[in-house]
């Protein structure tokens, strides 16, 4: 048994059942603390992690969006969640090229990612909370961090809870589920009311739905593989899809502006990802291979290019950062 399903046990015995949001931030909080989750050895791997062409048109896109809102010399670069850096570390030699000489601010719980974040960037600012960031303008960019956030999940109108029957953990009732998470839409009203009172644009990248829709998402993942929900608490990842919809609703309701939500596939393409990776193969002959890959991994209609979604929140006086307007 994972020393935090022996705390969850006990939890439940003292408190009664708990419910999925409780389970999935203990188990989430626990899982990132403890370890480097990312990479062929870890239980997954992000779309910074198969390209530095993602982190770069990340980069020149915040970096396009900064200069036509007036090149503002007190803005900073925050991310939420940036994994082992590489994402901040390929957009800030963009964001740097185009005259960016800004703040770096990282929001990041995990002690063991934080280091690792050290070593790929050097100097940033470290943030517990999102609420910790300071109030300037923000190029903001969460990938793949909303999707780990808690959910709650109900049958009907009774919130589905996690106990202990039969020696193990289990769910209490199934039925057709519908998931929210105030969690997220906190998130995403504080990042949305500071970019309406201080400025900036926030790219929030993450596998999910444009449309709110009733489902069961929540997923196990370990090794590279799904992995049963409820086994070895602690010990793998554990997200579920993001609702554009209701992340959409919550950044307008503070203030910001929201572009449609588009498919990570066409947003890299708009982009010019291929053309990117026509430079990149040129000044790489050896790689030729692997950066054919790699742009068909981040754009395919089958791999992440249709699954994952990129949505923009925006000051109301800030453009939309390319690619993404109406
Ligand atoms: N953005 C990175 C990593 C994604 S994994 C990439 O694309 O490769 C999720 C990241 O969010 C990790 O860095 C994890 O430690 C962080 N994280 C998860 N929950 C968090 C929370 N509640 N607060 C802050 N960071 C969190």
């Amino acid at each position: 048994m994972t020393p935090l399903e022996r705390a969850l046990r006990e939890r439940i015995a003292a408190e009664g059942p708990i419910s999925v949001e409780t389970y999935m931030e203990a188990c989430n909080a626990y899982y990132y603390a403890t370890r480097d989750p990312l990479g062929a050895r870890g239980d997954f791997t992000t779309a910074p992690e198969i390209s530095q062409m993602f982190g770069e048109l990340v980069g020149a896109a915040l970096a396009d969006c900064w200069r036509r809102a007036g090149s503002p010399t007190d803005a900073i670069y925050a991310e939420l969640g940036p994994g082992r850096g590489t994402l901040a570390a390929d957009a800030l030699r963009m964001l740097r090229a185009a005259g960016f000489a800004g703040q770096m601010h990282l929001v990041e719980t995990s002690p063991v990612l934080r280091e690792t974040q050290r070593k790929a960037i050097g100097d940033a600012v470290w943030h517990d909370r999102i609420d910790d960031l300071p109030a300037a303008p923000l190029l903001l960019v969460a990938n793949e961090f909303l999707d780990a956030l808690p959910i709650r999940q109900h049958v009907g109108a009774v919130e589905r809870r996690v106990l202990v029957a039969g020696g193990g953990l289990a769910f209490d009732r199934d039925g057709e589920i519908v998931e929210s998470s105030p969690a997220r839409e906190e998130a995403i009203a504080v990042i949305a009311l500071c970019l309406a009172q201080r400025g900036g644009a926030a790219l929030l990248i993450d596998y999910g739905h444009a449309k709110s829709a009733p489902g069961d998402t929540l997923q196990a993942m370990r090794g590279h593989a799904f992995a049963p929900l409820l086994a070895d608490p602690g010990e793998q990842d554990l997200t579920s899809h993001v609702d554009f919809e209701a992340i959409g609703r919550a950044a307008a309701d503070a203030g910001a502006s929201v572009t449609p939500v588009m498919s990570q596939g066409d947003w890299l393409l708009r982009l010019g990802i291929e053309a990117r990776a026509q430079a990149l193969s040129r000044a790489n002959p050896d790689r030729v291979d692997e950066i054919g890959q790699a742009l068909d991994r981040l754009t395919a209609r089958d791999q992440m290019g249709e699954l994952f979604k990129v949505m923009a929140v925006h000051a109301p006086d800030w453009p939309a950062p390319a690619g993404l307007a109406e």
